[in-house]
């Protein structure tokens, strides 16, 4: 059995926790390797390596930080058909997709290119008589990044991109569920010139994340995750004086005006709300149709689009959509479509016994379909995280902007329309995040910044762009002035400066 190891200081670190989870090839069901998970002792020796790493790297002026970013991405291209089958070999997503989510990462360190640009403080001369004031972002220590398994290629990018191209060093804890994408970037990371410990990978479960959460050099955490854990990471993150951000997760909306162009929304639904297997915080599982001719309509032609979509193995190049993560994963997703039924929604496809020839102890399951979903039923309510479209149906604009609006999660919407005037009142007034008009997954650019609202993140700063930037540094604001000591003197002053 081959065992995926921990990455720190530079080299790869035999664990001895004795403790291990599988990680599964989930279009065969077979277990393909087993990683190790850290103790507490070792996620302190990977935080030890980067306290160690870490005056240097501040002190690397930050255009030969951006240089190793620029290599990194050179390196990351070059192996982009090799890493994307790593990635798919774990997780399950086609190739094609595997692509997309290293490249996204990607865009990251792209923007991180740019950093010495984005450092640059800000300064006034002449504040008060002779005062001249200025500020500087310095980087924060040693800091942390514990990320899901649905992105482990552009999550962790997003998060160590910037933080290290600020001047920071890292120790990034990844899914265990797909662990070996994220320590080959960090050997890429290395080969690209960052020193040793800049980069440390440690897997684990809630050990190593309580160990980083309660380390005293570990400065600031991002996490990604599910809500209820990023809950868990938001409070005692910042109980034990860190600075942290916890994304969580979501229940995305489209809403489908009766001018929308139905031919684009049902392409467009058809690859949000099944694309990756539905894995995605951005996916679109919940369809809102205003008007019932609307709603016949968009119900009539899903209806006819399901059968020509492609379930296959990662590597089936005309697959749509592979298989979801693991058995238990398939097993939930499963559980709360028969919750649907329960609750009185109308299963119009059933995906449940979907199996693929020759890999039938894979972890795939086909489309599924829901029609008169209701805001009171907890399969609306919750995450499904699976290949499953509900369709919510809404007699009015005003009806269908509170659905996202009313809902726990707040990550991303959409609206589809030809109304510019209705897309604005509802960009506008919708209490979400990140917002698309047509289009169907709204992920910003790296350089424009990502985080969702409610439920959806913890903390009050986003993923990547500015806002990244400023989540990684701290500023220092310097107030100074050079008397000439021959010539003035001021006096003792007790009452506070003002600038009169
Ligand atoms: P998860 O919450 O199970 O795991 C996330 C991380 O937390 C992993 O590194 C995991 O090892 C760790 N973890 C798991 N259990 C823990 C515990 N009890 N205590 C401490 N740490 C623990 O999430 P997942 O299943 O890997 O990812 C899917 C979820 O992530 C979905 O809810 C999805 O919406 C969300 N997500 C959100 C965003 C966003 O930006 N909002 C992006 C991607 C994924």
């Amino acid at each position: 059995m081959r065992d995926i190891r921990h990455f720190i200081d530079g080299a790869a670190f035999d664990g001895a926790s004795g403790r291990f989870a599988d990680v599964f090839d989930p279009n065969t069901g077979e277990v393909q390797a087993r990683v190790q998970l850290a103790t507490t002792g070792e996620v302190d020796r990977a935080v030890q390596a980067a306290q160690n790493a870490f005056d240097g790297w501040a002190s690397t002026n930050p255009q030969r930080r951006a240089r190793v970013m620029f290599d990194f991405k050179r390196l990351v291209e070059a192996r982009m058909d090799e890493l994307a089958e790593l990635l798919s070999s774990e997780h399950g997503k086609v190739i094609a997709d595997s692509k997309g989510d290293i490249q996204r990462g990607l865009e990251v360190i792209e923007f991180a290119c740019g950093i010495p640009h984005a450092l640059k403080g800000e300064y006034t001369q002449g504040a008060g008589p002779g005062i001249d004031v200025y500020s500087m972002r310095q980087p924060l220590g040693v800091v942390a990044g514990i990320t899901p398994f649905n992105f482990p290629g552009m999550i962790p990018m997003w998060m160590f991109g910037v933080a290290i191209a600020v001047g920071n060093t890292f120790v990034l804890k990844p899914s265990e569920r797909d662990p070996s994408l994220p320590v080959r970037l960090a050997e890429l990371m290395l080969e690209a010139g960052a020193p040793n410990g800049v980069l440390n990978v440690v897997h684990g479960d809630k050990t190593a994340v309580d160990a980083i959460l309660t380390h005293p050099l570990v400065h600031a955490v991002s996490f990604v995750g599910s809500s209820d854990i990023a809950h868990y990471v938001y409070q005692t993150g910042a109980a034990n004086h860190k600075r942290v951000q916890a994304m969580g997760g979501a229940k995305n909306h489209g809403i489908v005006l009766p001018d929308a162009d139905m031919d684009q929304v049902i392409k467009d639904l058809a690859g949000a709300a099944y694309g990756s297997a539905g894995e995605r915080c951005m996916a679109l599982p919940v369809v809102v149709p205003v008007g019932k001719k609307t709603a016949d309509e968009l119900r009539e032609r899903m209806v006819a689009e399901i059968p020509s979509m492609r379930v296959g193995v990662s590597t089936d190049a005309g697959a749509h959509y592979g298989p979801v993560v693991t058995a238990q994963h398939r097993d939930r997703i499963a559980g709360w479509i028969e919750k649907g039924v329960q609750e009185g929604a109308e299963l119009v496809v059933d995906g449940r016994d979907f199996s693929l020839q020759g890999h039938e102890k894979g972890y795939f399951i086909g489309p599924s379909l829901f029609d008169h979903v209701k805001p009171e039923m907890s399969s609306y309510q919750e995450e499904i995280f699976g290949p499953v479209l509900q369709i919510v149906r809404a007699e009015t604009f005003e009806e269908a902007l509170a659905l996202p609006s009313n809902h726990q999660y707040g990550n991303g919407v959409a609206i589809f329309t030809q109304n510019g005037r209705a897309a604005r009142d509802f960009a506008a007034r919708v209490n979400v995040g990140m917002v698309g008009i047509n289009v169907p997954i709204p992920v910003p650019v790296a350089y424009h910044t990502f985080g969702g609202w409610k439920r959806s993140a913890f903390g009050d700063i986003n993923q990547h762009g500015m806002e990244g930037v400023r989540f990684w540094t701290k500023t220092k604001t310097v107030t100074a002035r050079w008397p000439d000591s021959a010539l003035e003197h001021s006096d003792s002053s007790f009452v506070i400066p003002t600038m009169r």
